[in-house]
Protein backbone atom coordinates (compact mmCIF):
# COMPACT_ATOMS: atom_id res chain seq x y z
CA UNK A 1 0.00 0.00 0.00
CA UNK A 2 1.26 3.75 -0.83
CA UNK A 3 2.04 5.43 1.99
CA UNK A 4 0.30 8.19 3.19
CA UNK A 5 2.08 11.90 2.59
CA UNK A 6 0.77 13.61 5.68
CA UNK A 7 3.14 15.39 7.91
CA UNK A 8 1.71 17.27 11.43
CA UNK A 9 2.30 20.86 11.68
CA UNK A 10 2.41 22.12 15.86
CA UNK A 11 2.04 25.90 16.30
CA UNK A 12 0.56 29.29 15.92
CA UNK A 13 -2.22 31.07 13.89
CA UNK A 14 -1.63 34.06 12.60
CA UNK A 15 -4.97 36.14 11.77
CA UNK A 16 -3.44 37.83 8.73
CA UNK A 17 -2.91 34.56 6.81
CA UNK A 18 0.81 35.27 5.97
CA UNK A 19 2.87 33.54 9.48
CA UNK A 20 2.08 30.58 11.37
CA UNK A 21 0.19 27.63 10.42
CA UNK A 22 -1.68 28.97 7.33
CA UNK A 23 2.29 29.41 5.65
CA UNK A 24 3.16 26.00 6.86
CA UNK A 25 -0.79 24.71 5.30
CA UNK A 26 0.25 26.30 2.09
CA UNK A 27 3.54 25.43 1.52
CA UNK A 28 2.71 21.80 1.86
CA UNK A 29 -0.25 21.80 0.21
CA UNK A 30 1.96 23.08 -2.95
CA UNK A 31 3.91 20.11 -1.49
CA UNK A 32 1.11 17.54 -2.11
CA UNK A 33 0.99 16.77 1.36
CA UNK A 34 -1.87 16.61 3.79
CA UNK A 35 -1.30 17.99 7.09
CA UNK A 36 -2.98 17.35 10.33
CA UNK A 37 -2.69 20.74 12.35
CA UNK A 38 -2.37 21.28 16.16
CA UNK A 39 -3.15 24.65 17.16
CA UNK A 40 -0.81 25.86 20.09
CA UNK A 41 -1.71 29.46 19.95
CA UNK A 42 -3.96 31.98 18.90
CA UNK A 43 -2.30 35.30 17.43
CA UNK A 44 -4.02 38.46 16.14
CA UNK A 45 -1.80 40.32 13.77
CA UNK A 46 -1.38 42.66 10.93
CA UNK A 47 1.72 42.66 8.87
CA UNK A 48 2.55 45.94 11.49
CA UNK A 49 1.91 44.40 14.75
CA UNK A 50 0.95 41.53 17.06
CA UNK A 51 -2.06 42.75 19.02
CA UNK A 52 -2.86 39.65 21.03
CA UNK A 53 -1.66 35.85 21.63
CA UNK A 54 -3.62 33.37 23.35
CA UNK A 55 -2.28 30.20 24.72
CA UNK A 56 -5.01 27.33 23.74
CA UNK A 57 -6.11 25.06 26.08
CA UNK A 58 -3.55 22.39 27.22
CA UNK A 59 -6.29 19.58 26.70
CA UNK A 60 -7.15 21.06 23.60
CA UNK A 61 -4.24 20.74 22.43
CA UNK A 62 -3.49 16.97 23.80
CA UNK A 63 -6.61 16.49 22.37
CA UNK A 64 -5.28 18.04 18.88
CA UNK A 65 -1.96 15.77 18.97
CA UNK A 66 -3.86 12.28 19.75
CA UNK A 67 -6.11 12.63 16.25
CA UNK A 68 -3.00 13.79 14.69
CA UNK A 69 -1.90 10.53 16.30
CA UNK A 70 -5.23 8.69 14.53
CA UNK A 71 -4.50 9.86 11.35
CA UNK A 72 -0.79 9.34 11.12
CA UNK A 73 2.28 11.45 10.18
CA UNK A 74 5.74 10.59 8.79
CA UNK A 75 7.31 14.19 10.09
CA UNK A 76 6.37 16.85 12.64
CA UNK A 77 7.13 20.86 12.03
CA UNK A 78 7.03 22.64 15.28
CA UNK A 79 6.34 26.64 15.51
CA UNK A 80 5.02 28.83 18.17
CA UNK A 81 4.70 27.49 21.29
CA UNK A 82 3.70 29.86 23.65
CA UNK A 83 4.16 28.87 27.43
CA UNK A 84 5.86 26.38 29.61
CA UNK A 85 2.89 23.70 29.26
CA UNK A 86 2.66 23.81 25.28
CA UNK A 87 6.38 23.09 25.68
CA UNK A 88 6.08 20.59 28.02
CA UNK A 89 3.12 18.65 26.49
CA UNK A 90 5.07 18.70 23.00
CA UNK A 91 8.10 17.42 24.57
CA UNK A 92 6.10 13.98 26.31
CA UNK A 93 4.69 13.95 22.60
CA UNK A 94 7.93 13.74 20.90
CA UNK A 95 9.30 11.36 23.50
CA UNK A 96 6.38 8.83 22.25
CA UNK A 97 7.28 9.19 18.65
CA UNK A 98 11.01 9.32 19.33
CA UNK A 99 11.62 7.77 15.37
CA UNK A 100 9.83 10.79 13.52
CA UNK A 101 12.02 13.24 11.90
CA UNK A 102 10.83 16.42 13.23
CA UNK A 103 12.20 20.23 12.98
CA UNK A 104 12.00 23.24 15.70
CA UNK A 105 11.31 26.58 14.33
CA UNK A 106 12.11 28.55 17.14
CA UNK A 107 9.82 31.46 16.38
CA UNK A 108 10.57 33.87 19.07
CA UNK A 109 10.00 37.03 16.94
CA UNK A 110 7.31 38.60 14.32
CA UNK A 111 8.81 40.94 11.42
CA UNK A 112 6.50 43.39 12.95
CA UNK A 113 9.21 43.00 16.60
CA UNK A 114 6.27 41.61 18.60
CA UNK A 115 7.82 39.14 21.06
CA UNK A 116 6.14 35.74 20.68
CA UNK A 117 8.20 34.18 23.55
CA UNK A 118 9.07 35.44 26.97
CA UNK A 119 12.68 34.82 27.84
CA UNK A 120 11.54 32.54 30.55
CA UNK A 121 10.25 30.12 27.83
CA UNK A 122 12.97 30.57 25.35
CA UNK A 123 15.23 28.90 27.48
CA UNK A 124 12.83 26.42 28.62
CA UNK A 125 11.94 25.54 24.71
CA UNK A 126 15.83 24.79 24.35
CA UNK A 127 16.26 22.88 27.52
CA UNK A 128 13.20 20.48 26.54
CA UNK A 129 13.06 20.11 22.94
CA UNK A 130 16.54 21.03 21.28
CA UNK A 131 17.49 16.84 22.24
CA UNK A 132 14.49 15.70 20.72
CA UNK A 133 14.10 17.33 17.26
CA UNK A 134 16.03 16.20 13.76
CA UNK A 135 16.77 19.65 13.05
CA UNK A 136 16.81 22.97 14.50
CA UNK A 137 16.09 25.96 12.46
CA UNK A 138 17.11 29.67 14.04
CA UNK A 139 17.66 32.54 12.01
CA UNK A 140 20.79 34.94 13.50
CA UNK A 141 18.87 36.60 15.91
CA UNK A 142 17.18 33.24 17.27
CA UNK A 143 20.58 31.73 16.82
CA UNK A 144 22.18 34.72 19.05
CA UNK A 145 19.59 34.04 21.56
CA UNK A 146 19.81 30.46 22.18
CA UNK A 147 24.04 30.76 21.82
CA UNK A 148 24.20 33.80 23.29
CA UNK A 149 27.05 34.56 20.53
CA UNK A 150 26.51 37.52 18.33
CA UNK A 151 26.17 36.51 15.29
CA UNK A 152 27.28 39.45 12.59
CA UNK A 153 29.29 37.44 10.03
CA UNK A 154 30.10 34.05 8.41
CA UNK A 155 32.32 32.90 11.69
CA UNK A 156 30.10 34.34 13.99
CA UNK A 157 27.38 31.72 12.69
CA UNK A 158 29.77 29.01 12.86
CA UNK A 159 30.37 29.78 16.28
CA UNK A 160 27.07 30.26 16.84
CA UNK A 161 25.79 27.00 15.19
CA UNK A 162 28.96 25.19 17.56
CA UNK A 163 27.32 26.19 20.53
CA UNK A 164 24.05 25.32 19.66
CA UNK A 165 24.89 21.65 18.93
CA UNK A 166 27.06 21.56 21.86
CA UNK A 167 23.58 22.14 23.88
CA UNK A 168 22.41 18.87 22.04
CA UNK A 169 21.15 19.95 19.13
CA UNK A 170 21.58 16.87 16.48
CA UNK A 171 21.90 19.30 13.49
CA UNK A 172 21.12 22.91 12.97
CA UNK A 173 20.28 25.20 10.41
CA UNK A 174 21.38 29.22 10.74
CA UNK A 175 20.01 31.55 8.60
CA UNK A 176 21.81 34.34 7.57
CA UNK A 177 19.28 36.12 5.25
CA UNK A 178 18.96 39.28 7.57
CA UNK A 179 23.04 40.17 7.74
CA UNK A 180 23.77 42.39 5.59
CA UNK A 181 26.11 41.59 2.53
CA UNK A 182 25.58 41.01 -1.29
CA UNK A 183 24.63 37.17 -1.02
CA UNK A 184 22.36 35.15 1.87
CA UNK A 185 24.39 32.58 3.57
CA UNK A 186 23.08 29.73 4.92
CA UNK A 187 24.82 27.06 7.38
CA UNK A 188 23.86 23.68 8.36
CA UNK A 189 25.54 22.08 11.00
CA UNK A 190 26.05 18.41 11.25
CA UNK A 191 27.74 15.66 14.07
CA UNK A 192 30.64 15.58 11.43
CA UNK A 193 29.85 17.81 8.24
CA UNK A 194 29.25 21.68 8.06
CA UNK A 195 27.67 23.22 4.86
CA UNK A 196 27.23 26.49 3.63
CA UNK A 197 24.82 27.50 1.40
CA UNK A 198 25.11 30.71 -0.60
CA UNK A 199 22.15 32.24 -2.85
CA UNK A 200 22.23 35.83 -3.81
CA UNK A 201 19.71 38.26 -2.34
CA UNK A 202 16.42 38.85 -3.55
CA UNK A 203 14.81 42.97 -3.34
CA UNK A 204 13.36 42.88 0.01
CA UNK A 205 9.32 42.51 0.16
CA UNK A 206 7.36 44.49 2.44
CA UNK A 207 5.08 41.86 3.02
CA UNK A 208 6.25 38.96 2.63
CA UNK A 209 5.80 36.88 5.75
CA UNK A 210 5.73 33.55 6.82
CA UNK A 211 9.25 32.55 5.19
CA UNK A 212 11.00 30.81 8.02
CA UNK A 213 7.42 28.77 8.93
CA UNK A 214 7.53 27.62 5.01
CA UNK A 215 11.32 26.81 5.09
CA UNK A 216 11.43 24.73 7.73
CA UNK A 217 7.93 22.77 6.89
CA UNK A 218 9.70 22.73 3.08
CA UNK A 219 12.27 20.32 5.34
CA UNK A 220 9.46 18.66 7.18
CA UNK A 221 8.18 17.47 3.70
CA UNK A 222 10.96 16.01 2.22
CA UNK A 223 12.26 14.48 5.75
CA UNK A 224 8.52 12.94 5.48
CA UNK A 225 9.69 11.65 1.86
CA UNK A 226 12.95 10.17 3.57
CA UNK A 227 15.21 12.56 1.76
CA UNK A 228 18.37 13.27 3.59
CA UNK A 229 18.65 16.85 5.32
CA UNK A 230 21.11 18.60 3.10
CA UNK A 231 18.98 17.74 -0.10
CA UNK A 232 15.76 18.63 1.97
CA UNK A 233 17.31 21.87 2.98
CA UNK A 234 18.31 22.70 -0.54
CA UNK A 235 14.76 21.98 -1.72
CA UNK A 236 13.22 23.93 0.95
CA UNK A 237 15.55 26.58 0.34
CA UNK A 238 14.51 26.73 -3.54
CA UNK A 239 10.70 26.68 -2.54
CA UNK A 240 10.82 29.83 -0.59
CA UNK A 241 12.64 31.54 -2.87
CA UNK A 242 10.27 31.23 -5.08
CA UNK A 243 7.82 32.46 -2.86
CA UNK A 244 9.84 35.37 -1.96
CA UNK A 245 10.30 35.97 -5.68
CA UNK A 246 6.56 35.51 -6.50
CA UNK A 247 5.62 38.23 -3.83
CA UNK A 248 5.02 41.90 -5.43
CA UNK A 249 8.30 44.11 -4.47
CA UNK A 250 5.37 47.01 -4.22
CA UNK A 251 2.90 45.24 -2.12
N1 LIG B 1 3.26 34.57 13.96
C1 LIG B 1 3.25 33.25 14.08
C2 LIG B 1 2.06 32.60 14.71
C3 LIG B 1 4.32 32.51 13.62
O1 LIG B 1 4.34 31.18 13.77
C4 LIG B 1 5.42 33.17 13.01
C5 LIG B 1 6.56 32.44 12.46
O2 LIG B 1 6.71 31.27 12.59
C6 LIG B 1 5.41 34.53 12.92
C7 LIG B 1 4.31 35.21 13.38
C8 LIG B 1 6.56 35.28 12.36
O3 LIG B 1 6.43 35.41 11.00
P1 LIG B 1 7.06 36.69 10.31
O4 LIG B 1 8.52 36.55 10.49
O5 LIG B 1 6.63 36.64 8.91
O6 LIG B 1 6.49 37.88 11.06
Amino acid sequence: MKKARRILLIGGTDSSGGAGLSADKEISFQLHFAASIAVAAITAQTDQSLLVTHPVPDDALRAQLKCAEQMGFGAIKIGMLPNRQSIATVRDFLLRHPTVPAVLDPVFQTSSKAELHTEETKDFLVSELLELVSLITPNAMEAELISGVSCKNKEDLEVAAEKIMSLGARAVLVKGGHLSGETCLDLLKQPTKTHYLEHSRLQARPICRGTGCRLATAIVCQLSDGKGLLKSVKKANEMVRDYIASTPEGS
